[in-house]
């Protein structure tokens, strides 16, 4: 499988494929810049056990962190590597197809 920009030059995704809980600051920026819903900003309880925001948990949550929420829609842009201040997220590029 190759990838093109729009006119047909070669493009190579960098697809996010985790972020590491214990470094991410939950500020939310690289929320903001993606469009394809790729991650959820989630609480962490006392207990350590990842919780909605919305929940009435919400007194206890001691952090917030970004989790993975549908990886599968990552188009590999590489916003949110660009504004994401804690170096939290692991990104990989595409893998061609027979690769
Ligand atoms: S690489 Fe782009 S599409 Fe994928 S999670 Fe980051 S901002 Fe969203
Ligand atoms: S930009 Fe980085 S530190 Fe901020 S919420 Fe996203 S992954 Fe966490």
């Amino acid at each position: 499988m190759s990838f093109a920009t729009r006119d047909g030059r070669g493009w190579m995704p960098d697809y996010l494929v985790s972020i590491d809980s214990g470094k991410c600051i939950g500020c939310g920026r690289c929320f903001k810049v993606c469009g394809r819903h790729v991650m959820i900003l989630k609480g962490i309880n006392e207990e350590g056990d990842l919780v909605e925001l919305d929940s009435d948990e919400d007194d206890e949550i001691e952090k917030k962190v970004m989790v993975m929420n549908d990886e599968g829609a990552c188009i590999g842009c590489g916003a949110c590597a660009r504004v994401c201040p804690a170096n939290c997220q692991t990104h990989a590029p595409a893998v061609a197809e027979g690769a």
